[in-house]
């Protein structure tokens, strides 16, 4: 294997597990938004970002068509399977929205070391339009996770205000 198509194979690899990432975000973000009844301001980023996600996931398409090469089912239903269980656990914790926020912190942080390598492996292919792509997603989720991170104090002022009074629900 030549030097040049072994970073390919890379790049390639990578950009599979990244697809299969964003069907994971698309699955855990539509459940959180779907559940979620008293925290509107959350569901409306949430409810952003899944748009934001589908992007990611067709800019992505795009990168693999160009390099012949095919998204992984197998890992894009593993991803998708997780992120049901995610989900569903949160139906069993009476703080769901903070443990969902939280979550999802994680998960941005994730997504965001992914697209970081990324971008390096698609300059050592040489492949300008796989890194122009990346560099057009990372940016939505730092954003993501930074608005996460600076609505977290908030959200649990919320929560644990729902959480004290006697008529409210605080779960979601
Ligand atoms: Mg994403
Ligand atoms: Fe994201």
């Amino acid at each position: 294997m030549t030097d040049s198509s072994a970073k390919v194979d890379n790049l390639v690899d990578w950009l599979r597990d990244a697809h299969a990432m964003e069907q994971q975000a698309e699955t855990m973000l539509k459940a959180q938004s779907s559940r979620l009844e008293n925290y509107p301001k959350l569901k409306a980023r949430i409810d952003q970002h899944i748009e934001e996600t589908l992007g990611q996931q067709k800019l992505l398409d795009g990168c693999l068509a160009r390099l012949n090469a095919s998204p992984s089912t197998i890992k894009d239903m593993g991803g998708k399977i997780m992120a049901f269980g995610q989900g569903a656990s949160g139906m069993f914790v009476s703080d769901e929205v903070i443990k969902g926020a939280m979550a999802g912190y994680v998960f941005e942080n994730m997504e965001i070391a992914a697209y970081t390598v990324l971008i390096a492996a698609a300059k050592a292919a040489g492949d300008l339009e796989t890194q122009r792509a990346c560099e057009q997603i990372l940016p939505q989720e730092e954003a993501m996770a930074a608005w996460l991170k600076e609505h977290l104090p908030e959200l649990t002022q919320a929560y644990l205000a729902r959480d004290a009074a006697p008529d409210t629900t605080a779960k979601r």
